[in-house]
């Protein structure tokens, strides 16, 4: 059987003598592996449509479960991306976090759409890769059912006055009942993990705050992420590694 599939790359590895296995989000069929044969061969005709990061669309012959590239083209390369190290890395992150998140048999078409977003941030944008970074986190705790709460102090109930947030709980507590040892968080932090929690996707990079709460967010996220994914991402040290 014959489909027609839009999806990006998130994923490649070597396979045999000259093609490529790919792990590709689409919009209709989750996460699909993908064989691109001869794709490693110069004389390709789609080189450019299987490279990672790549989102494209793909004809492609299914059988039993099991899918091959007929034709490939590409949609959007995030032209700006390869050439720097430090967006490469981030990419290559958002990539594997997507790749976890994503589950073969459930298809959410949210997570495609913050993966293209995401990309199209750092590619084509003068947004700060620390706030993409952190709104990416938290996007895709709440997508893969990781949602934090936000509206009142776990302890005690009360609806204000926020000093620190429990990352393994994923809830805040009031200045009252803050044993101390938590991350700090500020009104602004708050207010930026609400907005990222409530805003629709196309939307969600379009806030203010400033340098120092940016900073406790970024902090928060990143550990967030970590502990309720239960995985120390390889691409997240190394990008951490640039700075
Ligand atoms: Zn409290």
């Amino acid at each position: 059987m014959q489909i027609v599939e839009r999806g990006l790359i998130l994923r490649e590895t070597p396979y045999k003598e000259a093609d490529i296995m790919l792990s590709v989000l689409t919009e209709c069929n989750g996460k699909i592996s993908v064989l691109a044969r001869g794709a490693r061969r110069k004389s390709s005709k789609f080189s450019a449509a299987v490279q990672l990061l790549a989102y494209s669309e793909f004809t492609l012959y299914e059988s039993a479960g099991r899918y091959t590239i007929n034709e490939a083209e590409p949609i959007e390369l995030f032209y700006g991306i390869r050439e720097d190290i430090v967006k490469l890395s981030l990419a290559s992150y958002f990539a594997e976090v997507l790749e976890q998140a994503a589950d073969e048999d459930c298809i959410d078409p949210e997570l495609l759409r913050l993966g293209l977003n995401s990309l199209y941030a750092i590619a084509k944008t003068e947004i700060a890769h620390e706030k993409i970074k952190a709104v990416f986190e938290l996007k895709i705790a709440q997508l893969a059912g990781y949602a934090p709460n936000l509206f009142s102090c776990v302890s005690c109930g009360e609806g204000d006055a926020f000093s620190s947030f429990d990352i393994r709980n994923g809830s805040l507590l009031c200045s009252k009942c803050d044993p101390g040892y938590h991350p700090k968080v500020d009104a602004s932090v708050v207010d930026a993990m609400r907005y990222i929690l409530g805003e629709d996707i196309k939307k969600i990079f379009s806030f203010s705050i400033n340098d120092a709460s940016m900073k406790l967010l970024s902090k928060l996220t990143d550990e967030y992420l970590r502990v309720h994914f239960d995985r120390n991402f390889k691409t997240n040290t190394f990008y951490k590694t640039l700075f």
